[in-house]
C-alpha cells in the first residue's frame, strides 16, 4: 500500500473509538488492581538516555542492538525511546524517588521497538506493567504472580496460561552452561548448522528454539534446572509451593529463557491459545539491574495491552460492550429555543447527563437524524411553545412515544 501523509507511521495505530472503549476498560480495572495491592503509578519520559537501555538491558540483547529508534538531539546527546519500562521505573527507584528497598510501582504506556511488522508485533506497543523493587524473595515473587492472575480475571480473560522458570543466579549460570554444552555435545553433529553457532556463542538461546530437531534433544537432555546450586532450586521450588496454596495454576517449562540479560531467579510468561504465533500476553521475572554501580533488585512483569485485546476478543469480547452511555440529545424548533436549549444542555451535564445537540439552526429531521446517528435514546424538544408553557417534550426513540414534562419531572426522568 502506497504511504500517505495521513497515514501513521509504519507498524504504528491510533486507538480511537469504539475500540478505545476496550483499552479504557482495561486501564481502569488495571488501576483498581493495582490499588488493592498497592501499588502507586509512575509516568516516566518516553525519551531516555540511550545508556539507560545499553547499561540495563545487556548490549548484546535483540532489544538493544537491533530494536532501539535511537536519536541525537541539537545538543548531540544520545537518546532513545524506550523499548521497555523497567529500566525507566528503576533510574526512577534509584534517583531517589521511592526506597529503594521497597518500591511498588506500576507504569502504562507505548513502548518503541523497530521489529519486522507482523501480525502481534507493532512499532508502537502499549504496556501495563509492574515493579515490586526489594531483595529477592520467593514470596514477593508468587505475590506479583498473583497479582497478575488477579488482573487477568478483572479483565474477564478466560483461558490464559503461565510458564515458569528459574534462570538461577549469575553464580550459577557457569555451572549451566557447562552442564548444557556437556549434555547437548555428543549429538552436536545432529543440529542445523545454525544451532550449531548457537552452541558455541550462547547455548541457552537454543532452550528456546522453534527448529523441531533442536526442540526434540532439548526435551532429551536434562533440564537447565538440574544445574543450578540448591539454594536457587530452593528458591524456585518455595515460588512454585507459595502459588499452590494460592491455588494458582503454573507450568514449570524449564526451557524458558527470557530475552533480557538482567533477569536472575523466576522468570514466567503468560500465554493465551488465541493469539497464534505471537502468543505471549506478558513477560515477567526477578531481575538484578545495575546502575551507575549500584544494584536494584526487584520483580516484575509487563503486559502487551494489544495482545490482551486480541484475546479478549478471540474469547468474543467485544469494545460494544464497554461503549459509554448513549446521550440524550435536545432537539430546538427555532433560534430562540436553540439559544435556550444551550443552557439546558449546559444543566444537563453539569448534573453528571452526557448530551448533545446541534448548535446550528438546522430541520427538525435533519436533528432527529443526528440524534439517530449518535445513538441517542431519548431525545427531548424544545420550541417556542414549550418555552412559553416552560415544558418539554421527551420522546422515547425506541418505541416512539412522547410526554410532555415539566424541569424537576425532566430531570428525574433522564
Ligand atoms: P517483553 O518486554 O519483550 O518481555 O514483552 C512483554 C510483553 O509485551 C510481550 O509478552 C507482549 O505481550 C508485549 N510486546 C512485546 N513486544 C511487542 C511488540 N512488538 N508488539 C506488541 N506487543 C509486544
Amino acid at each position: 500500500m502506497a504511504s500517505t501523509s495521513h497515514q501513521p507511521v509504519q507498524g504504528m495505530s491510533d486507538i480511537a473509538p469504539p475500540d478505545v472503549a476496550l483499552w479504557q476498560m482495561i486501564e481502569q480495572r488495571a488501576r483498581e488492581v493495582f490499588a488493592r495491592y498497592r501499588f502507586s503509578e509512575v509516568r516516566t519520559p518516553v525519551l531516555e538516555k540511550l545508556e539507560l537501555f545499553t547499561h540495563s538491558l545487556g548490549d548484546t540483547t535483540d532489544v538493544v542492538t537491533k530494536e532501539m529508534y535511537t536519536l541525537e538531539d541539537r545538543g548531540g546527546r544520545k537518546l532513545a525511546l524506550r523499548p521497555e519500562g523497567t529500566a525507566g521505573a528503576i533510574r526512577y527507584v534509584a534517583s531517589g524517588g521511592e526506597e529503594t528497598a521497597n518500591a511498588r510501582i506500576f507504569y502504562m504506556g507505548p513502548m518503541f521497538r523497530c521489529e519486522r511488522p507482523q501480525a502481534g508485533r507493532k512499532r508502537q506497543f502499549h504496556q501495563i506493567g509492574l515493579e515490586a523493587v526489594g531483595a529477592p524473595n520467593p514470596l514477593a515473587d508468587a505475590e506479583v504472580i498473583a497479582l497478575q492472575v488477579h488482573l487477568l480475571a478483572a479483565w474477564g480473560l478466560k483461558g490464559a496460561k503461565i510458564r515458569l522458570n528459574t534462570i538461577g543466579l549469575p553464580e550459577d549460570r557457569a555451572a549451566v552452561l557447562a552442564g548444557l554444552r556437556k549434555a547437548i555435545l555428543p549429538r552436536l553433529h545432529e543440529l542445523p548448522e545454525e544451532a550449531q553457532q548457537r552452541f558455541e556463542t550462547n547455548v541457552l538461546r537454543l532452550l528456546d528454539s522453534k527448529d523441531p530437531v533442536v526442540k526434540k534433544i532439548i526435551a532429551e537432555v536434562p533440564s537447565v534446572i538440574e544445574f543450578m546450586s540448591a539454594s536457587s532450586r530452593a528458591y524456585l521450588d518455595t515460588v512454585i509451593a507459595t502459588l499452590k496454596k494460592l491455588e494458582i495454576d503454573v507450568e514449570i517449562d524449564a526451557t524458558l529463557v527470557r530475552g533480557l540479560d538482567y533477569y536472575v531467579h523466576t522468570v514466567w510468561e503468560v500465554v493465551h491459545g488465541g493469539l497464534g504465533a505471537q502468543n505471549a500476553l506478558s513477560g515477567g521475572g526477578r531481575y538484578r539491574i545495575q546502575l551507575d554501580g549500584k544494584a536494584v533488585d526487584g520483580v516484575g512483569f509487563a503486559m502487551g495491552v494489544e495482545r490482551v485485546i486480541a484475546a479478549l476478543e478471540a474469547t468474543g469480547v467485544t469494545a460494544s460492550q464497554f461503549a459509554p452511555p448513549p446521550p440524550v440529545f435536545i432537539v430546538s424548533l427555532g433560534e430562540v429555543a436553540l439559544n435556550e436549549n444551550l443552557l439546558l444542555l449546559q444543566m444537563l451535564r453539569q448534573r453528571g447527563i452526557a448530551c448533545e445537540m446541534e448548535l446550528s439552526a438546522r430541520k427538525v429531521q435533519a436533528q432527529m437524524r443526528r440524534a439517530d446517528k449518535v445513538g441517542a435514546q431519548v431525545v427531548v424538544i424544545r420550541g417556542d411553545t414549550e418555552l412559553e408553557k416552560g415544558t418539554f417534550v421527551v420522546k422515547n426513540m425506541a418505541d416512539g412515544s412522547q410526554r410532555e414534562v415539566e424541569l424537576p419531572e425532566l430531570i428525574k426522568l433522564l
